[in-house]
């Protein structure tokens, strides 16, 4: 089923300035075959006229989508929506997955090793990753935790505070609405099914009321961290946003449920791969 008339949104995350020509000749591409509408166009199924759109979603409010893919979506006049983390900004820290895979690539193996074996998690980094999204929020806290105490001496490179920094408060208010609209992707991008339904409500509510106060603009639309969702993410998501995004990928069809809106990985430097997802569904 190709979907022709069914629209299509798509998912980007870091967009560093070693990528800034490839991703500006894939949006001039993307654009050439679909219109681009706002997010919120396709969440709400407003002004379709029967033919396929793109919107175009950034996740986790880097600072590098602000410093290089901003510049470029004014430059074509085009509109995406930035998924962003309060709770982290003020702390100036970087998402959790990204901090810790950073560090445990520090480590011997020997020493990856022994710090796997005290925690009871797998030896191999990525591994290491995704055992630590299964985690419980607390316990995930705790190797992360040990994480850093193993790796004492960690400074990040310039090319890892260019590739992981958040943007800062400033610098998402100088966004131009008109170009960006701001969406919630929880207060400090925990793994939803590793909550309980209140922390899940708190990280779900407080996001949106954070960034509704701190950029004076309204928030609406929701992401959840890693595509991860249970009936209670569903229902605050449902409760607090008029739409929201997961990473499964598809085609948003007329029955689309509007808080389980199906996205497609764009990656700037793979265009013939986006190019055969999007037609292919
Ligand atoms: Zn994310």
């Amino acid at each position: 089923m190709l979907g022709l008339g069914h629209d299509r949104i798509l998912m980007y995350h870091g967009t560093p300035a070693a990528d800034a020509a490839a991703l500006e000749r894939q949006l001039r591409l993307v654009r050439l075959a679909f219109p681009v509408v706002p997010l919120e166009d396709i969440a709400s199924g407003r002004n379709k006229n029967g033919r396929a759109r793109v919107a175009l979603t950034f996740d986790d409010g880097l600072r590098n989508n602000v410093g290089v893919a901003y510049p470029i979506l004014r430059k074509l006049g085009l509109t995406a929506t930035f998924f962003v983390c309060p709770g982290l900004i003020d702390r100036a820290c970087w998402l959790w997955n990204h901090e810790a895979r950073e560090r445990l690539k520090t480590l011997s193996a020997p020493a990856l090793a022994e710090l796997a074996a005290s925690v009871g998690g797998p030896a191999e980094v990525e591994t290491f990753i995704d055992w630590m999204k299964t985690l419980k929020i607390a316990a995930r806290r705790r190797v992360e935790e040990t994480i850093r105490a193993a790796t004492r001496g960690f400074k990040p490179s310039r090319e890892q505070h260019e590739q992981f920094d958040l943007a800062g408060w400033d610098e998402l208010a100088r966004l131009d609405p008109h170009v960006v609209a701001i969406g919630s992707h929880t207060m400090s991008h925990p793994i939803l099914t590793s909550l309980s339904a209140e922390e899940t409500e708190t990280e779900t509510r407080d996001s949106r009321q954070t960034l509704e106060e701190r950029l004076d603009r309204a928030v609406t639309i929701f992401c959840y961290p890693n595509g991860d969702l249970n009936e209670s993410a569903l229902a605050s998501a449902r409760r607090y946003y008029r739409s929201a995004v997961t990473v499964e990928r598809g085609t948003v069809n007329g029955n689309a449920d509007p808080h389980l809106l199906p996205r497609y990985a764009a990656n700037p430097q793979r265009t013939r791969r986006l190019v055969r997802r999007m037609v292919l569904g």
